[in-house]
């Protein structure tokens, strides 16, 4: 805590979604009265990052690429905000002092300024399920010895975060992670075949970002989530179960050994796992939408489907497999969606393409945080060669 008493905080990726509404969190639990901002960082979407590094009074605002410097520069000039670019900057926003660190950016992009957070102690609101995913042991290690503590913001994590009870780890059998099922959950795949980003963006209970959209809609996002469940709450891959709840109201679940299932359930806005993650243990008063449980009337659920949404077996072979399986299924998977949606591949040969990469890399190991790093590095150049063969086949 600082000296003032205020909480200090920085947001990496404060200009996407979730930072978005973690600033909006940030101003409804006191704006500047209660949070010194230390650092904000921000890729293309210069003007956004400066309207809001002058409006919560940010010490750095930091653009990811190079090419902003100027634009975010000149937008800041007499505000006396310190202005950055670049990957070594956005380390820089992880590595400064400050008490939380909310990590929001997306893809393995977030990997190495969430890790400089972790290191120097921070305590981590992790939205960027892709730390997880790519590192898993060696980002939750560091975190620990870092001394932080390590909270999720994914809706379904906070669930279970929530719903986990102290000291009773060992009674835990089984966690259910719901999914919503995306916009094409009743569709089949031959309709699903053809569909434009597009189309796959249009989530029907979340506002998000453009790749956790296309995710939900091809259920790499459930996929991954898998993934960071295993990490974050060091449970056996048997143990995680997912089911497909089309309303998005219970965010996830935890089942005990006395058959007792424990849930947690709001309204589809992520600023409640936001706020708890800000102000956990305590439970912040935020201005978000109550549910009517009359109004709602039911709440649906189904199995999925792993034939039309391969990423779900996906992911259970990438924790089969182990070593960098994770970290190669993630970078793999970045790769397709924005081949997707450059319209390169089908929505389809998404999974195709993972599976692919995988498949050609089995045996890496993920023992160093360089060893994950060069694993993301040669998946990203697998999955070129597999999308540029894909593309000329079709
Ligand atoms: P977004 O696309 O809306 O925002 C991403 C942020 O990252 C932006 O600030 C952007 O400027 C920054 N960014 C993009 N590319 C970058 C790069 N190469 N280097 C540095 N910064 C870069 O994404 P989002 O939906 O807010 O998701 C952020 C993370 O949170 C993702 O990992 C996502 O899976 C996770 N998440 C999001 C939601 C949600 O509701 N949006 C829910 C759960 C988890
Ligand atoms: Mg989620």
């Amino acid at each position: 805590m600082a000296e003032t008493g205020k909480r200090r905080i920085s947001i990496l990726g404060s200009t996407g979604s979730i930072g978005v509404n973690t600033l909006d969190v940030v101003s409804q639990l006191g704006g500047r009265d209660a949070f010194d901002v230390v650092a904000i960082t921000g890729n293309a979407n210069v003007t956004l990052l400066a309207e809001q590094a002058i409006a919560c009074g940010a010490a750095l605002a930091v653009t990811a690429d190079d090419a902003h410097y100027d634009a975010l520069k000149s937008a800041l000039s007499g505000t006396g905000i310190e202005v950055a670019a670049g990957r070594a900057a956005l380390i820089e926003a992880g590595a400064r002092p400050s008490d939380l660190v909310m990590a929001a950016i997306v893809g393995t992009a977030g990997l190495a300024p969430t890790l400089a957070a972790a290191e120097r102690g921070a305590d981590i609101a992790l939205a960027n399920k892709e730390c997880l995913v790519s590192a898993g042991e060696l980002f939750v290690r560091a975190v620990a010895e870092g001394g932080g503590r390590l909270i999720p913001v994914d809706s379904e994590h906070s669930a279970i975060f929530q719903s986990l009870e102290d000291d009773q780890h060992h009674a835990v059998e089984r966690i259910v992670l719901t999914a919503s099922g995306g916009p094409f959950r009743t569709w089949s795949r031959e309709e699903m075949a053809g569909v434009t980003a597009e189309v796959a963006r249009a989530h029907p209970n979340w506002s998000m970002g453009l790749k956790i959209s296309i995710g939900s809609a091809s259920m790499f996002n459930k996929a991954l989530e898998i993934i960071e469940a295993k990490h974050l709450f060091n449970i056996r891959p048997d143990q995680i179960e997912v089911i497909v709840h089309p309303q998005s109201i219970i965010h996830s679940m935890v089942g005990y050994q006395d058959g007792s299932v424990i849930a947690q359930l709001g309204s589809p806005d992520m600023r409640t796992a936001i706020g708890y993650a800000l102000t956990y243990p305590e439970r912040p008063k935020l201005n978000v939408e109550r549910l009517d449980f009359a109004k709602l009337a039911r709440l649906d659920f189904e199995a999925p489907d792993e034939v039309r949404f391969p990423a779900l077996r996906l992911a259970r072979t990438a924790l089969e497999r182990g070593g960098a399986q994770g970290a190669i299924m993630n970078a793999a998977e970045e790769m397709a969606f924005h081949a997707f949606c450059a319209g390169r591949i089908g929505f389809l040969t998404m999974a195709d393409v993972v599976e692919d990469v995988m498949d050609a890399m089995m045996g890496h190991a993920a023992t160093t945080m360089d060893a994950v790093f060069a694993a993301d590095a040669e998946a990203r150049r697998v999955a070129d060669e597999i999308i540029d063969k894909r593309e000329m086949a079709a």
